[in-house]
């Protein structure tokens, strides 16, 4: 049998201290449960990193128990479900990026949540005033936010093409952390209180989530019967029963008619999803984004997500500036600058394909990178917002400076959850999946134990012809969402993702240059303090970033906002995850320390037989 590495994983006998949540409160179980939490393992037979132990240690036991990448990648995902809940769970929609170590290609699944077929253009304008909805509260609580959910058929479809178990077998971890609960910590805590006005709106929000009036205490354990039953549902008839029948049925009726509490305050536009919205519901394979950086091939997620082109033009823009020679001040300036111009590109070009013309190979091609390295200035930050590209005709040759544009406002909200996980035989997984805002729409679907997104508010709220995100029915909104696999000389090197709206892209960009350029280790890399330049004004960044760099960043003509907002409680910038894969068959798993409360990186010491 294989063996974990030593401390990695410790199964705690977590003596109840009360049990709450779920719909029916069952006895207080001294079953083991996962809490310890390490931010770097290493091993050779199979390694994941999430933010959460019970996950990690789910897709430990399937890599263990034989099964591969793909098979723990979903039991991860679905025990995050549980123990993630307002991060992720099958009411919303992701992306899965594949490493076959067999055919040596990356495949890549979109998930993506969809407009319902009814909703209008002018969705996000209030009837009754004319006038655009405010994002806060009106458009995140609500049922018109809704999409259609892409997770199950995410996992049916991830199963089926790389995986070997069937979606019962991949959903048992998971249904066993929810009947059995887990040990609340100090971040599931704040995640409710933080949310603790919009899902008092929701009789059964508060029912599951507000046990008692209160959010779950610190070392309570949390059980999800609802949440248990629905996955045992999916287990026997598969994600018929989700995308079809009562549930489907119950997901439309709560989407329209969201079960508001009497004392509400909260507004709560109601939605437009149907049956027929969830029954048309398809999980799309995709070709993945490609570009060459230094020695390595980065494969990225496509449209419907900016995540791949994104990150991927930046990485052309800055691969001809040698990051490694310079100051740290330097390289990160050019980061900086190099983040703002892809930005600038995003917002101009990438929307969902299906239905706008997303120029994904000329956001890629190198030579439209280098054209766009013209407007960094070595020595001095440019004006921001920096004005987009012109993708239909370049040639490599500095352009003529462009006119800037109107400062973008960026309503996008930070949660999700990112894994990464690999397997022995060398298969490698990076998925990152959400339900938009932490807590996501707020609504529970009545006695089903899981959260509606709230992905709809990821289009443009006003339609404009121009907007490539602008609001279609049945389209995808667009994404930032950035899970990445790195090849070098054909082999797997690195995986990472991260959550976080559209600083996830700014994330994982960071981390590849910190461990490809700035010479730190795959931890350090993702521990080192954030910042994010998406072509604002100001970079915003977290307060460590600002006390270690601001002082020598502030020359170049940078100016910093600290990350945080009024409604978290956390200033943070992500919560990513990893694994490098070493030339001897190591592979290092790595976790945030401190972020999100500290995530947890496993791995087997040997290969499982
Ligand atoms: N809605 C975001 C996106 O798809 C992800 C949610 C988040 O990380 O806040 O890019």
């Amino acid at each position: 049998m294989a063996n974990l590495t030593s401390g990695l994983v410790a199964f705690t006998a977590a003596l109840a201290l009360s049990v709450t949540g779920g719909a029916v409160a069952g006895p207080a179980f001294a079953d083991p449960r996962e809490t310890e939490k390490t931010s770097t393992a290493t091993g050779y037979g199979g390694a994941v990193s999430t933010v959460d132990p019970e996950a990690s240690a789910a897709a430990i036991e399937v890599l263990r128990k034989g099964g591969n990448a793909a098979d723990a990648a979903v039991a991860a995902a679905a025990t995050l479900g549980v123990t993630e809940p307002y991060s992720s769970g099958i009411g919303g929609g992701g992306y899965f990026v594949f490493y076959d170590a067999e055919t040596g290609k990356v495949g890549t699944i979109d998930g993506r949540e969809t407009a319902p077929a009814k909703m209008p253009h002018d969705a996000f304008i209030d009837p009754a005033t004319k006038q655009p909805y405010r994002f806060t509260p009106e458009l995140v609580t609500s049922g018109i936010s809704v999409g259609v959910p892409g997770t199950p058929a995410t996992w049916e479809r991830a199963l089926d093409r790389w995986g070997t178990l069937s979606l019962g077998d991949a959903l048992k971890p998971a249904i066993k952390v929810a009947t059995r609960g887990f040990v609340v910590d100090k971040t599931f805590r704040q995640q409710t209180l933080d949310n603790k006005l919009r899902f008092e709106a929701f009789t059964s929000t508060s029912k599951l989530f507000l046990p008692g009036g209160d959010a779950p205490a610190v070392g309570s354990v949390f059980q999800n019967h609802d949440l248990a039953e629905t996955y045992r549902l999916l287990a026997k008839n598969g994600t018929e029963s989700f995308y079809g029948g009562a549930l489907a049925a119950e997901i439309a009726a709560t989407v329209k008619a969201p079960p508001k509490s009497a004392g509400t305050t909260l507004p709560v536009p109601v939605g437009h999803m149907t049956t027929a919205d969830l029954a048309a519901y398809r999980a799309m394979d995709q070709a993945p984004t490609r570009v060459d950086y230094r020695d390595l091939d980065v494969y990225g997620m496509a449209p419907s997500s900016s995540g791949g082109t994104t990150v991927g033009e930046a990485l052309n823009i800055l691969e001809p500036s040698n990051l490694s020679a310079m100051s740290t001040p330097g390289a990160l300036h050019h980061y900086l600058e190099a983040s703002a111009l892809a930005f600038a590109d995003r917002g101009k070009y990438v929307g969902d394909p299906a239905f706008v013309r997303v120029p994904t190979a000329a956001l890629t091609d190198p030579i439209f990178g280098k054209e766009r390295a013209c407007q960094i200035d070595p020595l001095h930050a440019a004006a921001k917002p920096v004005a987009p590209g012109d993708v239909s005709s370049y040639d490599g040759a500095c352009p003529a400076a462009a006119v800037a544009p109107a400062d973008e406002k960026d309503t996008e909200n930070v949660s999700t959850t990112n894994l990464t996980v690999a397997d022995k035989w060398g298969n490698v997984v990076d998925y990152t999946l959400t339900i938009e805002q932490t807590g996501g729409s707020g609504i529970v679907v009545p006695g089903r134990g899981f959260l509606l997104n709230n992905e709809l508010t990821d289009f443009t709220t006003v339609y404009d012809q121009a907007d490539p995100n602008r609001i279609e029915p049945g389209k995808r909104p667009r994404s930032s969402m950035s899970p990445t696999i790195i090849l070098k000389e054909d082999k797997p090197f690195l995986a990472l993702g991260s959550p976080g709206g559209s600083t996830i892209i700014t994330t994982v960009l960071q981390t590849i240059l910190n461990r490809v350029d700035l010479g730190m280790t795959i931890s350090e890399a993702i521990a080192a303090p954030r910042a994010s330049q998406r072509n604002t004004a100001k970079v915003t960044a977290e307060p460590e970033f600002i006390a270690a760099y601001g002082s020598q960043l502030t020359p170049f003509g940078h100016q910093f906002t600290p990350s945080g907002d009024a409604f978290t409680s956390a200033a943070e910038i992500g919560a990513a995850t990893a694994i490098e894969f070493r030339d001897d068959g190591r592979m290092v798993a790595a976790a945030e320390p401190v972020r999100r409360g500290g995530g947890s990186a496993m791995a087997l010491k040997q290969s499982p037989r």
